[in-house]
């Protein structure tokens, strides 16, 4: 019976956890086609800035060694004793580099990945985002249990 419910992608209730209403919801609605997310799920504009709590704490190097990799914001390689910033996605910059690039945009010039903003109306709208991802999630595995 239990695996039954894990390929529904369904579990138990643990104590004290409502039932998804939002499950049933979505169930109800694809049964009747009624299902269309409205969500578009872009941003119209470039993030804001990263937060300075984010930037203040990304790790920094000084170089050690001469190396033929490249900073990808200015194409210059790393010297000797520049001074260079790990993004959390672990690709690393010139310090002055970076730093300029995430005063204006909060995501990895390399790919793209995400520090965190000050700014309220963003962050809740990445919140939404991950609610619809998630929720477009639930759907299809609801969907492919239906219908395969
Ligand atoms: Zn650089
Ligand atoms: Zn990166």
């Amino acid at each position: 019976m239990a695996d039954y419910y894990q390929e529904m992608g369904w579990r138990e209730l643990e104590d004290g956890e409502q039932p998804n209403h939002l499950l049933h919801m979505a169930r109800f609605l694809i049964d009747f086609g009624l299902y269309e997310d409205n969500f578009t799920g872009e941003w119209p504009r470039l993030p804001p800035a990263a937060s300075k709590e984010a930037v203040k704490n990304l790790k920094e190097f000084v170089i050690e060694k001469e190396s033929d990799k490249n900073c990808p914001i200015c194409l210059k390689k790393f010297h000797l004793n520049d001074k260079a910033k790990e993004m959390p996605c672990q690709h690393l910059f010139h310090e002055k580099c970076i730093l300029t690039w995430l005063d204006q945009t909060n995501s990895c010039p390399f790919c793209r990945f995400e520090l965190p903003t000050d700014d309220e109306g963003y962050e809740t709208f990445k919140k939404e985002k991950k609610r619809a991802e998630q929720r477009r999630e639930d759907l299809e595995t609801l969907h492919n249990s239906m219908f395969s």
